[in-house]
């Protein structure tokens, strides 16, 4: 029922989808930077960046790439106090839910296997201490052929999702998912991604295309003479606009598999 509040200034676009343009021409030097910094990253710009820095490791020349995805919903089915600010938040609706993304790696050259990975991109504001080893213990056996040493998890660093923290805030007692109790769902939730996305990889390739996509929403407020401040006022006469609101183009490094299924 509940995850992201509504909140108009710093509020998570969840409509930050990327849009793959059909006939996007090819980019002629791929390995120049991609992306400008931002607030925010989507889940599947993160994949996108964690796909090309895994690039060099994998010797594509030599090794085939098998590949494979999947979404989970990380949103819990309760209220629940939220991250990112420094007051505590509870959260009774959900604007737009939380997922978490997983991208599975494998280059073999014939039956040998060379390298692996799993990463996972979660809507959160962090990946605190714990969680990691967390959904390691709970893939181990589902997967072992999987080295669980080589799950990464990294987070969209959304300030609009569950606390995972006990000492954080103070929490009502009642009424709430705990902090303890969202680290469990999610830790179980993440690793279903993962298992899912481990066991649909088939040979693949990875390419790279233009995208079009909303990816952050800032907090800094903009006026006449060229400024900018941090929850500036936006009821004054030379209030021009929020930071970085327009539509940004971003260069993609997309992942294929043969079935032509897009993956991030
Ligand atoms: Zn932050």
């Amino acid at each position: 029922m509940q995850c992201n509040l509504s909140q108009s200034t710093v509020g998570r676009n969840k409509s930050a989808q990327f849009r793959q343009q059909p006939h996007a021409a090819p980019l002629p030097e791929p390995r120049k930077a991609l992306f400008r910094p931002t607030t925010r990253l989507s889940t599947a710009a993160c994949l996108g960046i964690a796909v090309l820095m895994i690039l060099p490791a994998l010797s594509l020349t030599a090794a085939e790439l098998h590949i494979g995805g999947a979404t989970v919903s990380i949103t819990p089915e309760q209220p629940v106090a939220l991250s990112g600010q420094m007051h505590a938040r509870i959260a009774r609706t959900v604007e737009s839910p939380v997922t978490a993304t997983a991208l599975a790696l494998e280059s073999r050259e014939g039956d040998k296997v060379l390298d692996q990975t799993i990463m996972v991109s979660c809507d959160l504001v962090a990946i605190r201490e714990g969680i990691q080893d967390k959904v390691r213990e709970r893939i181990q056996a589902r997967i072992p052929d999987f080295d669980g040493s080589k799950l990464v998890m990294n987070a969209t660093h959304t300030h609009t999702a569950p606390v995972m923290r006990e000492d954080t805030y103070e929490l009502p007692a009642e009424g709430i998912m705990q902090p303890k109790e969202y680290v469990k769902f999610l830790a179980d939730r993440v690793a279903d991604a993962a298992v899912q996305a481990w066991q649909s990889r088939r040979a693949g390739s990875v390419g790279w295309g233009l995208g079009h996509a909303i990816v952050a929403q800032n907090r800094r407020s903009t006026y006449a003479n060229g400024t900018a401040q941090m929850y500036g006022a936006t009821n004054k006469a030379d209030f021009r606009g929020i930071e970085g609101r327009l539509p940004r183009h971003r260069r993609l490094r997309r992942s294929r598999r043969r079935s032509a299924v897009l993956l991030g």
